[in-house]
């Protein structure tokens, strides 16, 4: 199978409604680029700096997302390269990307990443505290928060990984139902290679798949 048949065969099953992101974590751009001209729409990258390298040689007839962890220092570089930003955990981190933005007079939809699972190694925010932070990061003009995303926990099985799922669609329709300025709740991005089925089954709308597409 090639990278073109492995996006068709995926393209085909997706439901109406649910957005395909490719992850190009590791990929070399030209891969990226076969993902492209097959009709891949959005790229989910975990790096800036593999970013960078990607959309020269792809630039701007997809949209690209950050799904990797940010730091501070990186947000300048980060504001100009994505269209969102889904990996955002923290007001600090949400408030220096709207400071970014102000200052290139750009806008930046994100999500807020969920660490739905407690792993304590990883990055993203508790879930009692998503709606603090969908609150507050509503304060600032040039960032909008459009959803929540999450990276369920490896080792979970299958019934493991649907009540993850599940509690993220809960939390996704509390925070959808407050209805707060500044803040559309439009995409649950939720479900991998192995998990992109049952994560929308359970409600997801933007999955992000690498392995599958990109192993031969
Ligand atoms: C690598 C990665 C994916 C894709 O995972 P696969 O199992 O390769 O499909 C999705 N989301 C994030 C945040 C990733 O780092």
């Amino acid at each position: 199978m090639t990278i073109k048949d492995n996006l068709l065969e995926i393209l085909r099953e997706l439901p109406d409604g649910v957005e395909l992101e490719v992850a190009g974590k590791t990929r070399k751009p030209e891969e990226m680029l076969e993902a492209v001209e097959t009709g891949a729409t959005i790229i989910g990258e975990n790096y800036v700096q593999e970013a960078e390298r990607a959309r020269a040689l792809i630039g701007d007839r997809v949209k690209w997302h950050l799904i990797g962890h940010l730091q501070s220092n990186k947000v300048k570089k980060a504001v100009r390269l994505f269209d969102m930003i889904e990996s955002v955990d923290s007001v600090e981190i949400a408030r220096e990307i709207d400071k970014r933005c102000r200052q290139v007079g750009k806008f930046m939809p994100v999500l807020v990443e969920v660490n739905i699972g407690r792993e304590p190694q990883k990055s993203g925010v508790l879930p009692e505290r998503v709606e603090e932070l969908v609150r507050a990061i509503s304060a600032f003009p040039n960032v909008r928060v459009m959803g929540l995303m999450t990276i369920e926990p490896r080792s979970a099985d299958h019934e493991g990984s649907r009540c993850y799922f599940k509690q993220m669609k809960n939390i996704f329709e509390r925070i959808k139902n407050l209805a707060l300025p500044n803040v559309e709740m439009r995409y649950l991005s939720m479900g991998m290679s192995d998990s992109y089925r049952l994560a929308i089954e359970q409600g997801a709308n933007l999955v992000r798949i690498g392995s599958k597409i990109f192993r031969d």
